[in-house]
Order: structure tokens, then C-alpha cells, then sequence
């Protein structure tokens, strides 16, 4: 099989859109069943991480530190977090016997499997999304099974959430902003991560410091992150397209209050 690289996924996939039809089925009567689970790369969004520290009942940074590595970007060098395998192995973490142990909250990838989708870059990226399927040898899944359309096994999966905030990802990620040659601060790349991917200690970040006396958030939206992750993230969203590329997105008390000894303070649009 040819490596599945971007460019081979460009070049050589057969494109399927969302009415393309195809058969899968997948189960423990498959000589191959949870194979799948092992020696493999899998990215995590930051919705991921939220649905995944949310299975595990867990905080943001415990999940990131015992499960998860942290890359960098190659081309922005911004944080790109992987689930880590087991160092024994090369197993997942949370397969077993019977199966995927987090499966009611598994990340996209394992949810897609075996299709892959990509968005080849230009202006119009997302209308230019393509599906494939993931051509390989050990997976016996394409042997029969149900015949159904990409769309189908999109709602099958249960990924429209998941859609939904990688759509507000992929938004951030695509800012014309990030053309701009400078690599971000330090301050900034913790910025980064904390709001995407550590969203437990992004909360205690927004009312623990003089965050709130800065920004001018209201009432209700203040009760939403306090309580809801998804809610925080969708916040992270603003606040890192306000603080890293000047979006208006949040709105600064007028003038803010002078800190006080000792405060902590944080980088934001034009700092
Ligand atoms: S390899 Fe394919 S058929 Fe086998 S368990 Fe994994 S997804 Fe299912
Ligand atoms: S999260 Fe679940 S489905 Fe995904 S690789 Fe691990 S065990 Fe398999």
C-alpha cells in the first residue's frame, strides 16, 4: 500500500463526496478486530481532548500529561497534540478485549475510520472537502457489510458535534493572520494550548486571575464557561482570535483597572 501521505491522499484517492456510496462493517467476529487500535498516529482536536477528559472523568492537564504527546507544527510551530500509545506495545491506552474503552467518546479519527477527509488549501477550502477511504491490509472491515453513503455513516458515527466544533477550529487555524512571518511568543503559544487543549486550567485561568476585570463579559456567558466545556472552548476560540489576531470577538472594560501587586496579567491584541 502507498504511504498516505498529503500528497498521495491528493494525487492518488478516489474522491468521494457525501451521496458516494460504499460497504464497511466492522465487529469482534473480524479475524482483524482491534488491530486498528495500535502502532498508529492519531491527532487530537481540541474537542477531542475535551470528550476524551470527559470519558475519563480526568482534568484537562491529566489527560494531556498521561495520555497525550505534544508536538510542534511544522510550518506555524504551534502545539499539535497526539494520543500517546502505550511505550510497551504501541497499543492504545484504551483498547481491551472487548473493544475501545472510551468508544461512546472516541476521537474523530476512530469515529471516520475507514474514511479520511481532506480539504486540499485555497480560498475555498472547505468546499473543496473531499472523503477517501483508508486503504489498508489489515482491515478486513471492507469485506461485505452494510452498503451505505458517506453522509449516512457521517450521521452513523455521530459526528456532527464533532463537525461542529472543528468547523470553529479549522476557522482560527485558517485566519489569514497566521501568513505573517513571526513565530508566536512563548506567552502566546501557552496561550495557545491552554485555551484549545487545557480547557480545566483555561477556567481556572479566566476566574482566577483579573481576567474578568479586563474583559467585559456578561452575565450569562460567564455562567456558561463557569459550568459547560464546550461553551469554554468555543470562548478559547474568541478569545485566541481576539489576543492573536485582533478580531473583535471580545470587548475590554473601558478603560480596564490598573493591576495591583501581585495580579496577574495576560498578553492580548496589540501586547
Ligand atoms: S481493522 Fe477494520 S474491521 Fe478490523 S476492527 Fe479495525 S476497523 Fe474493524
Ligand atoms: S480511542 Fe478507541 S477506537 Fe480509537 S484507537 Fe483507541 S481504542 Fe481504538
Amino acid at each position: 500500500m502507498p504511504e498516505l501521505t498529503e500528497q498521495a491522499i491528493l494525487n492518488d484517492s478516489v474522491r468521494m463526496d457525501l451521496d458516494t456510496r460504499f460497504c464497511f462493517r466492522c465487529g469482534p467476529d473480524r479475524a482483524c478486530f482491534n488491530r486498528c487500535c495500535g502502532d498508529v498516529t492519531i491527532v487530537l482536536s481540541p474537542y477531542d481532548v475535551l470528550r476524551l477528559k470527559k470519558a475519563l472523568k480526568i482534568e484537562s492537564s491529566e489527560f494531556l500529561e498521561k495520555y497525550a504527546l505534544t508536538m510542534r507544527s511544522r510550518e506555524r510551530q504551534v502545539p499539535v497534540v497526539l494520543l500517546r500509545m502505550n511505550e510497551s506495545d504501541r497499543r492504545c491506552p484504551f483498547v481491551g478485549e472487548s473493544g475501545c474503552g472510551v468508544y461512546g467518546h472516541r476521537p474523530w479519527p476512530c469515529r471516520m475510520y475507514p474514511l479520511g477527509m481532506a480539504e486540499p488549501k485555497g480560498p475555498n477550502a472547505a468546499t473543496n472537502r473531499f472523503y477517501f477511504m483508508v486503504e489498508e491490509e489489515l482491515c478486513q472491515g471492507r469485506r461485505g457489510g452494510k452498503e451505505r453513503t458517506v453522509r449516512e455513516w457521517i450521521e452513523d458515527q455521530q459526528l456532527e458535534a464533532y463537525d461542529q466544533m472543528q468547523g470553529q477550529f479549522l476557522e482560527l487555524m485558517s485566519h489569514a493572520g497566521w501568513d505573517a512571518p513571526a513565530p508566536l511568543s512563548p506567552e502566546k503559544l501557552d496561550m495557545y494550548f491552554m485555551a484549545l487543549y487545557d480547557l480545566d486550567r483555561f477556567r481556572r485561568f479566566v476566574f482566577n486571575t483579573r481576567f474578568l476585570e479586563i474583559f467585559n463579559v456578561d452575565e450569562e456567558r460567564a455562567a456558561a464557561i463557569a459550568g459547560d466545556d464546550e461553551e469554554l472552548l468555543e470562548f478559547g476560540i474568541d478569545w485566541l482570535a481576539f489576543s492573536l489576531f485582533g478580531e473583535k470577538r471580545m470587548k475590554l472594560r473601558n478603560p480596564p483597572p490598573p493591576a495591583g501587586p501581585g495580579t496577574e496579567t495576560w498578553p492580548h491584541a496589540g501586547a
